[in-house]
């Protein structure tokens, strides 16, 4: 995953995600710090390559934690698809942005959004990335917990090889209903090299 919490001794644990790691600090410091799962408090370690993108797993098996059972199973796509897509967003809202936080849970609704954007004027914005196909009524579902809570979700999905989506099947039928509803829908290219990260292109 992309977040973790850092662990100082005589100070409140506090979140960080590796896209700001990487560029506000070394990969010696970031390996020198104690950093803990945010979900289930177990040990993570950053993973910090030459090629692929840098993120946090957990040290040992973490069967029993809530980001394993709530989150769509972790993959590098999955982490590039959350990452590309929050950071398109950070650049979209630009100055309104208050927070960006990657891997955010809400528990009643047993689902981790893979990010949550807080505007200035209060109004939050979820990042659902989705590699596995999901049925449209998975998808009203889920798109339904949020609105019930005032979060608007931006769903993103695979691009398929030639851009835009992947013709036909349930991607266009998920697509077509969250414009009726509208809402935005991304598409990314989950390019898992960090370095020739491709963003998702907004709609002006
Ligand atoms: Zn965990």
């Amino acid at each position: 995953m992309l977040s973790a919490l850092l662990i100082l001794e005589g100070k409140e644990p506090r979140a960080f995600d590796m896209v700001y790691l990487r560029q506000k600090s070394s990969r010696e410091a970031i390996a020198a710090q104690t950093w803990q799962c945010k979900f289930c408090g177990k040990p993570m370690q950053p993973r910090m390559g030459a090629i692929r993108s840098w993120y946090f797993a957990h040290a040992r098996e973490a069967s029993e934690c809530p980001f394993e059972a709530e989150s769509e199973k972790e993959s590098p796509q999955h982490v590039a698809l959350k990452r590309a897509a929050g950071e398109a967003l950070r650049q979209h809202f630009g100055t309104q942005v208050q927070s960006l936080e990657y891997e955010v849970r809400f528990p009643h609704i047993k689902r981790i959004a893979d990010a949550l954007l807080i505007l200035k004027d209060g109004t939050r914005v979820a990042v659902e990335a989705q590699l596995s196909p999901l049925t449209l009524q998975q998808l009203q579902g889920r798109t339904d917990s949020y609105l019930r809570d005032e979060i608007e979700p931006v769903w993103v999905f695979l691009e398929g090889e030639a851009g835009g989506l992947k013709e036909g099947g349930l991607w266009d039928k998920c697509r077509d209903w969250l414009l009726s509803e509208g809402l935005l829908v991304l598409t990314a290219r989950a390019t898992i090299t960090q370095t020739a990260m491709t963003l998702p292109e907004l709609p002006v």
